[in-house]
């Protein structure tokens, strides 16, 4: 294809993405396209199964068109979320829609072994999920630790002791591109796409373990060394808690979600003590609150935007709870303001998974 047919190509499936449903002549309308051309193209991507027709739509002049939909199923995209013990992997279709998910307890080593299960683990997925290896896209892995702009490599990686590791052992196994994933930006990349509009915001991911993003002007900033929005090792208290990184104080120990939790307990049965009022549960939760609401109000003070709270604890706050914290900001902060600037990050679940998988989606519609 020349370049203007390439373009024009493009154009028409991305119009029927993001309308959905779209008749052949308001296609022609919209893109300014004469109707001989709009019917190569819509031929040249029913021919590639990309699209089809589905029933009938009013069309500009009154008779009912034909319906033209994108196949959201034709390509995939699967997300991997790497955790101490367990993993979890769904796979999400174009729109970004999960459509098949799976959890196994697999303890995290770099022995060959686990490989091979998580290997298998994702093609159970794609088989229950019916779907061919040759419709995914490719495989997102996230994990907590920082990793190398090419996904390639992990630079930091001391949660699950893995500084070095490659993405080789995953990518001779698995059919499809592979690449990793710093869990932070998995989630904040799944919040960006389910918020299309987000500008600029801090986001904060309240997982296991803390992580953070920075978005400005829509875009996941990376930084120099890609360590931007780390702010999990920031000292919140001088010769505080230990962190995993080996210092003392940092906001990992005071923010996280394993700061919160007691040895073994689960985030479920902790809200559940906690919203009927167990006063030991309303201790710790008050207390977590005002380490956040410190931190909080010293990246405000940095970049003045939206704070964005997800992760592992979304699911379970409230509007309460964000007032809350908000009217703890206010009387530390220098400047007051009116407007609740905190808001609660998508409450689904696997925002990690799902966002490991979203890259690729993004890569598919952006170059087709
Ligand atoms: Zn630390």
């Amino acid at each position: 294809m020349n370049d203007i047919r390439k373009k024009n190509y493009s154009d028409v499936y991305r119009l029927i993405y993001q309308e959905r449903r779209i008749s052949k002549s308001r296609i022609a309308s919209s893109l300014e396209m004469s109707l001989p051309t709009v019917t190569q193209h819509l031929s040249t991507l029913e021919t590639e199964q990309l699209i089809e027709k589905q029933g009938q739509i009013a069309s500009g002049i009154g008779r009912k068109a034909a319906a033209y939909i994108i196949r959201p199923e034709v390509r995939v995209s699967v997300g991997v979320e790497i955790l101490p013990d367990h993993i979890t992997a769904v796979v999400l279709n174009l729109y970004g829609m999960v459509i098949g998910e799976k959890k196994a307890q697999l303890p995290f080593s770099e022995k060959d072994e686990y490989f091979a299960s998580l290997r298998d683990l994702v093609y159970e997925l794609l088989q229950d999920s019916h779907i061919s290896d040759d419709a995914v896209l490719g495989a997102g892995i996230g994990i907590q630790g920082l990793v190398s702009e090419d996904g390639q490599r992990i630079l930091y990686g001391k949660i699950l002791d893995c500084t070095g590791l490659t993405i080789h052992p995953l990518s001779q196994r698995l059919s499809f591109p592979v690449r990793l994933i710093h869990d932070a930006e998995c989630a904040a990349e799944l919040e960006l796409w389910r918020n299309p509009e987000l500008a600029d915001v801090i986001y904060l991911s309240l997982g296991v373990h803390l992580g953070g993003a920075v978005i400005m002007h829509g875009q996941i900033q990376r930084g120099r060394t890609g360590r931007t929005g780390t702010v999990e090792h920031m000292t919140l208290v001088k010769g505080g808690r230990p962190c995993y990184c080996g210092k003392p104080g940092c906001m990992e120990s005071y923010c996280s979600v394993d700061a919160l939790l007691e040895e073994g307990e689960h985030l479920s049965d902790f809200f559940s003590q906690l919203r009927q009022g167990a006063s030991r549960h309303v201790r710790r939760w008050t207390e977590y609150l005002d380490y956040i609401a410190m931190a909080l109000n010293n990246l405000h003070m940095v970049l003045d935007c939206m704070i964005i709270l997800g992760g592992h604890i979304a699911p379970y706050l409230t509007r309460q709870d964000i007032d809350v914290l908000f009217s703890k900001l206010q009387d530390r902060t220098a400047f007051p303001e009116e407007e609740n600037f905190i808001r609660i990050g998508t409450q689904e679940n696997n925002t990690v998974a799902s966002g490991a998988a979203i890259p690729f989606i993004r890569t598919f519609l952006e170059t087709i």
